[in-house]
């Protein structure tokens, strides 16, 4: 398929760079680093290779949520948005931006977030899990009460806000000892991400602010398969759970909720989550750098979902969440690789 638009995709600034090393053996540093730190060259031509047309970039991970030190998350966050800025304007038809967030205080959040949205066009914002605060040991999550003015603020610029994983602190970590192969992207991320998007539907932040979009990467990091067992565990004991959300969770997650393909690229997961959340809620996504474009694209162009379905995942869906006023390309045209 041609057309097509990523949205996971992540670029590294020389402050949060060293982030990334420690996830790939020591060997592949060189080449993840001059992935992450490319936009124009590299990237764009793997772009062009693969059939996607247009990528919404991010700044790597944990980065700025990773600095306790709010006046310097916040410089970091402010350095890497102007910095892609930059990067957009030099193709807009190519680029998006999505914006990193001191989220240590809510209130230079709100600050950051709505410079990035109407001073610099973002289309959005991806934060990486629960901020540090404090002495570096104290992680926040969003459902906490101090955050809604935060969501006011996102549901009233209209904008997607992408909730992306990080692995937990070591000193929440005792469930891995022994087991560091865990963490990262084969168990610890989707854990730690899917009780974060847990926690913000159960605290109720969608029947306060329904008009909210969250965006899950990783095919919804296990969610869709677990969504059943999670509202009717033991239903024969007549014993709601006591969270605070009015519905059933399922409800906020088929209607708050959107799921990317990144770095996920199975179509047994894919068909799993069309069946729980709808095609229409699924979007293409790679995980660049950190996965190969081949691998995605080679994968979502044959994978066996209908034409229809692989149109809206692929680009329209995209375009239609994040109001992208793309031309709509000729139907031929986009589904030339898959045939
Ligand atoms: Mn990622």
């Amino acid at each position: 398929m041609l057309g097509k638009i990523a949205l996971e995709e992540h670029f590294a600034i020389a402050d949060t760079l060293t982030d990334s090393a420690g996830f790939v053996p020591e060997s592949y540093w060189p080449e993840l680093k001059s992935r992450l730190l490319d936009i124009q060259d590299r990237r764009l031509a793997e772009m062009d290779k693969h059939g996607i047309e247009m990528m919404i970039l991010s700044l790597n991970a944990p980065a700025v949520q990773a600095i306790p030190e709010t006046a310097r998350a916040d410089e970091i966050a402010r350095r890497a948005n102007d910095y892609l800025a930059e990067q957009v304007a030099k193709r807009p038809s190519r680029f998006q931006a999505f914006a990193a967030l001191p989220m240590q205080d809510p209130e230079l959040a709100v600050a950051e977030l709505e410079r990035c949205v109407t001073t610099l066009g973002f289309r959005g914002a991806l934060v990486n899990g629960f901020s540090q605060i404090a002495d570096g040991k104290t992680p926040v999550y969003y459902d906490l009460p101090q955050y809604r003015p935060f969501w006011a603020s996102v549901e009233r610029l209209g904008i997607p806000f992408y909730l992306h994983p990080r692995n937990p602190l070591p000193e929440d970590s005792r469930i891995y000892d022994g087991h560091p192969w865990l963490l990262g992207p084969t168990w610890a991320f989707g854990q730690e991400t899917a009780v974060h998007a847990l926690r913000l539907i159960g605290s109720g932040l969608f029947d306060e602010h329904p008009r909210l979009e969250i965006i899950l990467g990783h095919m919804g990091e296990g969610l869709p398969y677990s969504m059943w067992r999670i509202d009717h565990r033991n239903a024969w004991v007549k014993a709601p759970h006591k969270h605070k959300a009015k519905r059933k969770i399922r409800d906020y997650f088929n209607e708050n909720f959107h799921l990317t393909t990144s770095g996920n690229f199975r179509t047994q997961t894919l068909i799993d989550a069309i069946l729980e959340i709808g095609a229409d809620r699924i979007l293409f996504s790679v995980d660049w750098p950190f996965e190969n474009v081949d691998h995605a694209a080679d994968w979502f162009n044959s994978a066996s979902i209908s034409e229809t379905d692989r149109v809206k995942i692929g680009r329209q869906n995209a375009a239609k969440l994040f109001k992208l006023n793309m031309p709509a390309a000729a139907r031929g045209r986009i589904n030339q690789a898959a045939e």
